[in-house]
């Protein structure tokens, strides 16, 4: 599109988890009401966009804090709510002068740090998430019974009961991420969402509330390039050209959020 490539990261590893899992397909057989979501091959994945969407409402929760406000939990502008600040960014669009839509999607009264980082409905999203594959041989999926709650009388009604499929604790996850054009205040958020996900704070899926779908971020490698001659060396001799980018020096971004 209209900006330029400046930066590209990679960071890999391996999401465990460590209490089992259900993210439905919204499908059911004969026996079970909610089946796990899955590939071709019939193992069970986490879809990218279900950890980018955590991933984000994670990192918006713990931005506010900071003061690093998102629209979604503040009252702020940003071009996601804004009729104004939309209309603003669609006349420039149309003129196609790339200098000014930059400074536009870097000014902070005009968009958000969370939406300037993962998009929203009118600008693109600096992160891709690639579907999650499970790196165990075969995935033993099991059946659980649940029983709905009245809510009305909080009492349990037969008739509500379900069955739901769910992953095995200890399943393994490939993760991949990528991030392009992050400034520090972008990779700085990141490392808040990525931290949580390594320290197990991070619970994806359904009924989360019972503690299902709790996981950790193993295994992490952040690979990076930053510049032209960085990038000629990636695109020349592939990963091997990359940088490594150490998870202290990562997470030390943290302390630069003001
Ligand atoms: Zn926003």
């Amino acid at each position: 599109m209209f900006e330029r490539l400046e930066n590209r990261y990679f960071f890999r590893g391996e999401l465990v988890l460590e209490n089992e899992m259900h993210i439905g397909s919204g499908k059911g057989d004969g026996t079970t009401d909610a089946l796990v979501v899955k590939d071709f091959s019939d193992k069970p994945i986490i879809p990218g966009s279900s950890l980018r969407g955590i991933l984000r409402s994670t990192i918006e929760r713990i931005a506010s804090s900071l003061g690093k406000n998102p629209c979604m939990l503040t009252s702020i502008n940003c071009v996601t709510n804004s009729r104004v600040l939309q209309d603003e960014f669609k006349k420039l669009l149309e003129e196609k002068d790339s200098s000014k839509i930059m400074a536009f999607l870097n000014n902070n009264s005009k968009i958000c740090p969370v939406c300037r980082l993962f998009g929203s409905t009118v600008v693109a999203s600096k992160i891709r998430v690639t579907d999650l594959l499970l790196r165990n041989e075969r995935s033993n999926t099991s059946i659980r019974h649940g029983v709905g709650i009245n809510r009305d009388t909080e009492t349990s009604q037969d008739k509500a009961k379900f069955d739901f499929e769910v992953v095995p604790r200890g399943s393994r996850f490939s993760l991949e991420l990528i991030g392009e054009n992050l400034t520090n205040d972008d990779l700085a958020l990141l490392a808040v969402g990525i931290q949580e996900m390594s320290n197990g704070n991070f619970w994806i899926g359904g009924n989360t509330a019972r503690g299902l779908g709790k996981c950790r971020l193993e295994k992490l490698e952040i690979k990076y390039f930053s510049d032209a001659d960085r990038l000629k060396k990636y695109l020349r001799d592939g990963e091997k050209g990359l940088d490594s980018l150490p998870l202290n020096e990562f997470y030390a971004c943290i302390n630069t959020l003001v």
